[in-house]
């Protein structure tokens, strides 16, 4: 039998009956779990022994989005080198000294190195890293338009818009809804600027995770049987100024950043 890659292919030889002994509600959820490593074949009871014995070597398991932005950085570290700092300064609203590029993330001085390293006082997540890199090599350096868009107008790509939705728009809801007092501390720690808008608001609020690439947040707050709102826009220019991946997982990346701070401090 072939190399097992995917979670159709693990589910084919599964019994589909969804019987949940293997502790998760069907066969096709377990397929995906053991694609990602969460799960291991022999945890379904109703496979022969000889047919784990025979699989289980077969199986390719997915990396994970984390892994796979690992494994991007490298490649983009090599990419750096190529890059001419002292000419990029102005494209990327950043500064020069010693011979590295200071590059100002949500207020918070990000210094890389010809070499595509990267120091600051701030927790480095490779969920900012990756774009951060991008921004450097890839980055068409735009003036901002002044006009702010949702994030499925930046692309076609449905997948994208979908992700930024339940990965990022979402849970950011949830945590504002949770933590209301958390918008005071993006203003705080993150340097984030309260703003007018004609969007429909409680509360918008502009950060800068990247200089060329402001996001405006916009709340509006819970009131009787209406729940909470939350929209995120980006400058019209944004894909030029940093790939359409490169955005969400930026953003997600934020969000990680503001979940451990809500965690630890709030
Ligand atoms: S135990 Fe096996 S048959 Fe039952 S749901 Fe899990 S994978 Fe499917």
């Amino acid at each position: 039998m072939a190399k097992l890659d995917n979670p159709i292919e693990i589910y084919k030889i599964l019994p589909k009956t969804n019987c949940k002994q293997c502790g998760v509600v069907t066969c096709l959820a377990f397929a995906a779990d053991v694609i990602k490593g969460q799960k291991r074949l022999n945890q379904c009871p109703h496979l022969d022994n000889n047919i784990l014995e025979e699989l289980e070597g077969k199986i390719i398991k997915q990396a994970t989005p984390e892994d796979q932005l690992k494994q991007a950085l490298e490649p983009l570290k090599r990419e750096i080198v190529n890059i001419d700092f002292a000419a990029s300064v102005q494209r990327l609203g950043a500064k020069l000294s010693s011979d590295k590029l200071t590059v100002k993330c949500l207020g918070k001085n990000f210094t890389v190195d010809s070499e595509g390293n990267i120091i600051s006082d701030c927790h480095i997540n490779v969920w900012v890293t990756v774009p951060l890199l991008n921004y450097i090599i890839y980055s068409a350096g735009n003036d901002l338009s002044g006009k702010w868009v949702p994030f499925r107008e930046l692309s076609n790509e449905t997948v994208w818009n979908s992700f930024f939705e339940q990965r990022f728009e979402k849970p950011l809801k949830q945590l504002i809804d949770t933590h209301p007092d958390f918008i005071e501390d993006l203003i705080v720690i993150f340097s984030g600027k309260y703003t007018e808008t004609s969007f429909s608001s409680d509360i918008s609020l502009v950060l800068h995770p990247l200089p060329k690439v402001p996001i405006l947040i916009c709340y509006k707050k819970p009131e009787e049987d209406l729940e909470s709102k939350l929209n995120v826009f980006f400058d019209a220019t944004a894909e030029g100024n940093l790939k359409i991946d490169s955005i969400y997982r930026l953003c997600v990346g934020l969000l990680v950043m503001f979940q451990k701070i809500t965690s630890t401090h709030i």
